[in-house]
């Protein structure tokens, strides 16, 4: 090792703590916790590093699933210490160069009483600006569209594996869900401000108040799931773009009539 690199370590804890857990034992379960807080888990693979990019996602998995299952300990998992027994030294300088955090860069970001969370594949950038646009959106509604806003809002960008449709409001942790890699460009039907929309609209009936035999819509209207009445989020979302479906100014009519 070269002076340099020596004072690098020292002036480093990330690269510190990363040589720490080549040894990796469950005792060190917190520090790994720690050291990964410090990296950029999200975006694409830096050049020539897809591998430890990959392992790095599949470490925080393995912390997710720790903390998700109460019953599961950090000695059940054998799978954390076997990444690290594949690196070396230079693996961890590699890594900390490269996917560090910059300073600011969270995966968190709090605009007015919105929080939004980034566990998706966007970048910072993407992700800051996605947040700014829904926030900036947001803030227009009025009338019973503002409703759905109360107490506070989570709006969680998430990858396929947490998702299977492009969206979805999880009515246990009052969380919208959204897959940023399926929305339409623009803010027309299916985009991003849309899709808000409508699950703004499951979240309304969840938190304010909910309705029998609304009419339908869309095509999508008609569908079943397990996040709610379609026809009513349906309806929720069109109702706030009026001009844009006269063809279902009847309905629209009907619904602002019922829900206000
Ligand atoms: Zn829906």
């Amino acid at each position: 090792m070269i002076l340099r690199d020596l004072l690098l370590e020292k002036s480093n804890p990330m690269i510190t703590l990363g040589n720490k857990l080549l040894k990796y034992e469950p005792s060190m379960y917190d520090d790994l916790k720690k050291w990964l807080d410090g990296l950029r888990l999200t975006g694409k693979a830096p050049r020539g590093m897809k591998d430890e990019f990959a392992n790095i996602q599949f470490l925080q998995k393995q912390v997710d699933m720790i903390e998700k299952f109460p019953k599961m300990t950090p000695d059940d998992n054998f799978n954390i210490g076997s990444v690290f027994s594949w690196w070396d030294k230079e693996t961890i300088q590699k890594i900390v160069d490269k996917l560090s955090k910059v300073e600011g860069e969270t995966d968190t970001l709090k605009i007015g009483t919105i929080t939004f969370t980034n566990k998706s594949t966007i970048n910072f950038k993407k992700f800051q600006q996605h947040s700014n646009y829904i926030a900036g959106e947001l803030k227009k509604l009025k009338g019973f569209h503002k409703k759905a806003l109360k107490g506070g809002l989570k709006i969680k960008f998430v990858k396929k594996d947490e998702c299977k449709s492009k969206a979805k409001y999880k009515g246990d942790k009052d969380e919208l869900y959204i897959r940023p890699d399926r929305m339409e460009k623009g803010d027309g039907y299916a985009s991003l401000i849309y899709v808000v929309l409508h699950e703004l609209g499951h979240r309304f009936e969840r938190k304010v108040k909910s309705y029998n035999n609304v009419p339908y819509t869309t095509k999508y209207s008609k569908t079943q799931s397990f996040d709610g009445d379609e026809a009513f989020a349906e309806l929720f979302a069109i109702s706030h773009w009026k001009k844009d479906y006269p063809e279902y100014k009847k309905q629209i009519a009907e619904f602002t009539k019922m829900v206000k």
